[in-house]
């Protein structure tokens, strides 16, 4: 089998075009027209858009319904209903999480998605049931896409006892972050709720990733003891806040304030673009320097019926949410579910250069804006210069 795979007739983030060849899941090569080695598979490009992969910066694959019978949405709209309306479902369901994420993860190979973090559901009812699956998915699924684990107390930490221990002890297991989930307002004990967070990441050195649904002047203040503790364990570049809604409803002279503090911490916001909450204002955020990425969020399960783990719609959404029109700006969301995910994960050797690792799709369209418009079908999706999917299908 050859070590190689060359790309006819593919234009780089929509400029010129170009031939990639690709030698042990690198990229070796692009020139206006490169010969094929001997034995090496040929892609014919077909003047499409070559990207880097799609990051999804933030998922939750171990609780979808995905390519289960249609189940219409129960639960109440706030978020302690929606977690007991989950624990109940859990509870009838018995879903195999490993399955479940496999079958996800799939799917979002298809869409050209290579690199997710999940923050992936522990509680005492739970145990590490969900973690050891996410875990198991992740081996099987490894030849094609990466997976950070984050160890997410989706039930609370303070109000239920038990839980910390068992998010340290999947942080010991191989969890890659710690997560949280809004220490005010579903916790009632910011400074226990975090006190537990950051004591896991500064003894097992792990970064922190923290959901922040609480809106205005109470969402503002946890960023502000986030950015506090970030700064006095050493944790800057390490940890995120995702959602982080009350950025989009902090005055201005606030949210000047916040962004400071953000940028001066190294803490990324991650932004889904939900339709009905504030958003952080994006263009606002990149302006500032702080670095902002993306991800699905809930796909099709008790939090929400909507979702198909497709990162280019993701773009479109936090474009249409934002407000944006002009190319610059459709750009910006690309960006931000690509290399924006890729910086805040972490990720080695991402990119379209020689040197970077071979993992990218093609997508076919005119020019890169048009691709947020329109999500065209993925052509082609390539892991370390091997094919992963197909016109749509992950073919692993
Ligand atoms: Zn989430």
């Amino acid at each position: 089998m050859s070590d190689n795979l060359l790309v006819k007739n593919a234009r780089p983030m929509g400029g010129a075009a170009v031939d990639v060849l690709v030698t042990a899941g690198t990229i070796q090569r692009l020139a206006p027209s490169i010969a094929a080695p001997e034995g090496c598979p040929v892609i014919d490009g077909q003047n499409a858009i070559l990207l880097p992969a799609f990051v999804d910066g933030h998922i939750h694959l171990d609780k979808t319904f995905w390519g289960l019978p249609w189940r219409p949405h129960e639960a109440g709209p706030t978020v302690p209903e929606r977690i007991e309306n989950e624990r109940r479902l859990r509870r009838e369901l018995k879903l195999r999480p490993d399955v479940q994420v496999e079958r996800l993860a799939r799917y979002a190979i298809g869409r050209g998605t290579l690199h997710i973090r999940n923050h992936t559901d522990i509680d005492t009812e739970i145990g590490l049931g969900n973690f050891e699956g996410v875990m198991a998915a992740r081996d099987r699924l490894k030849g094609a896409l990466s997976i950070q684990v984050v160890a997410f107390p989706q039930s609370g930490i303070v109000t239920r006892p038990g839980t910390s221990e068992l998010l340290e002890r999947a942080v010991k297991d191989g969890a890659d972050l710690i997560g949280g989930i809004d220490p005010a307002g579903l916790d009632r004990d910011p400074k226990g709720h975090l006190d537990v967070v950051f004591g896991i990441a500064g003894r097992h050195g792990v970064g922190v990733d923290i959901h922040l649904h609480d809106p205005g002047a109470l969402g503002a203040l946890q960023l502000r003891l986030v950015a506090e503790r970030t700064r006095a364990l050493g944790l800057g570049g390490k940890v995120s806040v995702s959602h982080a809604f009350c950025l989009g409803m902090v005055d201005e002279v606030e949210l000047g304030q916040l962004l400071d503090l953000l940028l001066e911490n190294g803490i990324a916001i991650m932004t889904h673009g939900p339709g009905d909450r504030p958003v952080p204002p994006l263009a606002r955020l990149h302006a500032a320097g702080v670095r902002v990425f993306s991800g699905s969020d809930a796909i099709r399960d008790a939090w929400t019926p909507f979702g198909n783990a497709d990162m280019l719609e993701r773009a479109m959404l936090l474009a249409w949410r934002n407000g944006f029109r002009t190319d610059e700006l459709l750009h910006l969301t690309l960006d931000t579910v690509t290399r924006g995910g890729a910086a805040v994960l972490g990720l080695e050797g991402y990119g379209l250069d020689v040197g970077c690792s071979a993992s990218f799709v093609i997508v076919p369209g005119e020019t890169l804006a048009e691709l947020v418009v329109a999500r065209p079908t993925r052509a082609w999706v390539v892991s370390r210069g091997r094919v992963v999917a197909k016109d749509g299908e992950c073919i692993l």
